[in-house]
């Protein structure tokens, strides 16, 4: 019996989430459009198979396919960041670095991340994630200029002597110097753990440097700039951590992988692998690029005043509206961002002055520097006047009309 027959109820609701996706501007930094080849596999029989352990050492029988579907995932990822180990089990980036914790740490163990107001991630140590209640967690953050201080981060780890330092951040603008960050690392004699989750598009394209060699480990996801399926691995060039990492990950903190996903992770690297994917990522850099310009030419505030990677942050201090009043307006335009803290941030976190804007979704649907030109300043026209809800319904009509000629989903349901 097909879906819609059987629960007409979830097909409605996945249908009408595909109308959303199709008539919004994606602009959420965190987010991206998967290829349907990757969607096919993920929907498939795959989902069936227990195959608890790591391929040629399973816990099940009749594991000989999916072993060979693992190693394949495994293989492509270890060429794509041109590592030497990889697992591609973790099924999150929160689980992914998770795992990278359990296997260097111990529960009290000092680790030292990026502050998740100054554009960390809640597992670098969050007090409300795991990674702050089983470590003792300490935070470096931005300058008032939106950049790291490296010379301060070596300061904070010279206090602090963390047993791991945590790079990488969900918004920050700038390019990380992974090499300085091992220079800090081995100044205190830490683990240097690089979490990639929002620029591994860039760095697999050469459009970000590289983590590898300086990092011990790396984790990633792998449904943001890589735009795979939603997941996490987690690579290192040391056999000994990558045995750690994973016992860490399989019996450590999850059970039967999800090969239907780890399937589709292996076709969405074979598209980071091609040749397409660097022309892919160079245009998500050039049109996050453009909407920066754009905006500043349009009188607004940027952190960090422009952008190295796939995302803005606008600024909103000097403005007499906040963050979520703007990610509101834009969402009554038909364009989906969301609130953000920024550095000298003087407003509540729920509702901030920084506005995230990320262009890897819409780059995904075939938008270049023209579109992102309009719609920067569709974005500027909505906030110049953010009480005027004639003009959101207006922006919203035109946004759409736009959004429609770059069809990425062609099939009413998949
Ligand atoms: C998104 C993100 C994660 C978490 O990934 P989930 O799949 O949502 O668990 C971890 N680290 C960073 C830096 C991220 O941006």
């Amino acid at each position: 019996m097909s879906l819609e027959s059987f629960d007409k109820a979830i097909f409605d609701l996945t249908n009408k989430e595909l109308q959303r996706q199709c008539d919004y501007l994606e602009m959420i930094a965190s987010e991206n459009f998967t290829y349907p080849d990757v969607m096919e596999v993920m929907g498939s029989i795959l989902t069936n198979k227990y195959a608890e352990g790591y391929p040629g050492k399973r816990y099940y029988g009749g594991c000989e396919f999916v072993d060979e579907i693992e190693q394949i995932a495994i293989d492509r990822c270890k060429e794509l960041f041109g590592c030497e180990f990889a697992n591609v089990q973790p099924n999150s980036g929160s689980q992914a670095n998770q795992g990278v914790y359990g296997a260097f740490l111990k529960p009290g163990d000092r680790i030292l991340g990026m502050d998740l107001s100054h554009g960390g991630h809640l597992t670098h140590g969050a007090k409300v994630s795991s990674s702050g209640k089983y470590y003792e967690s300490f935070f470096y953050g931005v300058e008032l200029d939106g950049r790291m201080n490296y010379e301060k981060i070596a300061q904070i780890a010279e206090i602090t002597k963390p047993k791991m330092i945590v790079c990488g951040a969900s918004a920050y603008t700038r390019e990380i110097d992974f090499a300085k960050f091992r220079e800090i690392a081995d100044s205190v004699g830490a683990f240097l753990f690089a979490d990639v989750a929002h620029v591994a598009g860039l760095v697999v394209a050469g459009e970000h440097t590289n983590p590898f060699p300086h990092c011990h480990v790396v984790s990633s996801t792998t449904h943001k700039t890589l735009r795979g399926p939603r997941g996490g691995i987690i690579m290192t060039n040391d056999e000994e951590y990558a045995k750690k990492i994973n016992s860490s990950i399989f019996p450590g903190i999850q059970g039967g992988p999800l090969m239907h996903v780890i399937a589709g992770k292996a076709v969405g690297f074979k598209h980071n692998l091609s040749d397409e994917w660097k022309v892919y990522a160079k245009q998500v850099k050039a049109n996050a690029k453009k909407l920066g310009e754009v905006l500043v030419s349009r009188g607004y505030d940027l952190v960090s005043g422009g952008t190295e990677n796939h995302l803005v942050l606008l600024s909103l201090l000097n403005n007499d509206f906040s963050g979520k009043e703007a990610s509101n307006a834009l969402e009554n335009a038909g364009i989906t961002t969301n609130k953000n803290t920024v550095p000298g941030e003087t407003r509540s976190p729920f509702v901030t002055s920084g506005v995230r804007i990320g262009s890897p979704a819409l780059t995904a649907r075939g938008m270049k520097e023209a579109e992102f030109g309009f719609i920067a300043n569709k974005i500027a026209d909505v906030l110049d006047d953010i009480n005027n809800t004639e003009l959101q319904a207006k922006v919203k009509k035109e946004v759409k009309e736009l959004a429609h000629q770059f069809i990425i989903y062609d099939r009413a349901m998949y």
